[in-house]
């Protein structure tokens, strides 16, 4: 028996023992210290953001994201309906709506048109999630908020490292936030980041996250806070994780190349993609299983977990959810989705020998025929059709967008 391939895991070979011993040694072990600050630095840097902000999760950062915009009781957020369930909730948490559109059936990110239709005098903000580490349509999210003059808040939780026409996601719209979850694209174990280029913005988070205290005056709190703030040793683990970040991206980039070479043309699958100008991370590479090919997601999921593949099914829709729920079948993209979505094993940690074996599992189980390609040394990838062109040049130049 072969041992089990998980579906993520994280890559703890850089200098993470390094730094987090650093920081026991030093007796910084709590919300204060240097490693703070230099992870902070350098994951503004990564993301081309002026200002960057640690937080306890990517729930909080999210929370204290809306919090700082100021929304509340009365006031309207747009999600789409397809995302971890962490997106609604941190709605929920200030007193806010959240209003729910369907996701576009390529990128499986907010449907613009869906959310020009739900956009009401209580709208105050929208909600990007870059679903599976797909950017979000931001161009044409950032034009119509601001006809509207409403902020952009992204949920950059899943998409560390993709871009938008050059630029990384996080800091396009008004505000972005990170997760540092234990399967995401770099972990601090649990930890999040928030992200502006709004100086005062920013200010207003980090006053939100340490119990709204007075940076000028201690122990004095002029507004109701919170306490969401990451440690020391988490930003150490942050900050080992930030140096290999390149390279994490760059592998999950050509696993994805991999599986797609190996699987495009597989009857009934659905491949994911990548819409111009959008890079994607692939954090997990999430692909539609179409039930009319004889075998269906939860199929193929019982037939990898037999050779010890692990497999996770997509989110199930939010407004699917006791507390969310909604009459009327109005989101079926994103159902079509949640029954047919099964994401493959996608940590950076995957050998392209695993990917082989894992896509030819894949294949015996659709029925498909196995091909040669477990010969190829190098992943030489030969152009996709659109809209997948640009995606796939070569093994090691999968961060160039075409
Ligand atoms: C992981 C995730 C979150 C929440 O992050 P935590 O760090 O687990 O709190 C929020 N939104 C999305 C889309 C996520 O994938």
């Amino acid at each position: 028996m072969s041992l089990r391939i998980p579906v993520a895991e994280p890559q703890l070979a850089g200098r993470e023992i390094e730094y987090v011993t650093d920081a026991v040694a030093s007796g910084w072990v709590s919300s204060t210290g240097k490693y703070l600050p230099l992870f902070e630095r350098a994951f503004a840097e990564a993301v081309e953001s002026e200002h960057a902000t640690t937080a306890s999760n990517g729930t909080t950062a999210l929370h204290l994201a809306l919090a700082a915009l100021g929304i509340g009781p009365g006031d309207e957020v747009i999600i789409p309906a397809l995302t971890f369930i962490a997106s609604a909730n941190v709605v929920v948490y200030t007193g806010a709506t959240p209003v729910f559109v369907d996701v576009d059936p390529i990128t499986w990110t907010l449907d613009l048109a869906q959310v020009r239709a739900k956009i009401t005098p209580r709208t105050r903000a929208v909600m990007p999630v870059h679903l599976y580490g797909h950017p979000a349509d931001m161009t044409g999210l950032c034009a119509l908020a601001a006809e509207y003059g409403i902020a952009v808040v992204e949920d950059a939780c899943e998409a560390l490292g993709a871009r938008v026409a050059g630029r990384p996601v996080g800091a396009i719209g008004t505000i972005g936030c990170f997760s540092f979850f234990g399967n995401k694209v770099i972990t601090t174990g649990e930890g999040g980041m928030v992200v502006t280029n709004d100086a005062a913005l920013i200010e207003r988070v980090e006053l939100l996250k340490n119990h709204g205290m007075s940076p000028k005056r201690r122990y004095f709190h002029p507004i109701v806070g919170f306490n969401y703030r990451m440690t020391n040793m988490q930003a150490a683990l942050g900050l080992a994780q930030m140096e290999q970040l390149p390279g994490f991206i760059e592998r999950k980039r050509a696993i994805a190349a991999r599986y797609h070479a190996r699987l495009r043309g597989v009857p009934g699958l659905r491949l994911p993609t990548e819409e111009a100008p959008c890079t994607s991370v692939f954090w997990l590479y999430t692909m539609l299983v179409d039930p009319a090919s004889g075998l269906d997601r939860d199929g193929l999921a019982s037939r990898l977990a037999e050779r010890n593949i692990e497999t996770r099914p997509t989110f199930i829709p939010i407004t699917d959810m006791p507390p969310y729920q909604e009459a009327g079948e109005r989101y079926p993209v994103s159902r079509r989705i949640a029954e047919r979505g099964i994401s493959l094993p996608s940590g950076t940690a995957l050998t392209d020998e695993q990917v082989d074996l894992i896509a030819g599992a894949v294949r015996e189980a659709v029925g498909a025929s196995q091909r040669s390609w477990a010969v190829a040394t190098r992943p030489v990838l030969s152009p996709l059709p659109a809209p997948v062109a640009g995606l796939l040049t070569d093994g090691a130049g999968l961060l160039k967008t075409a």
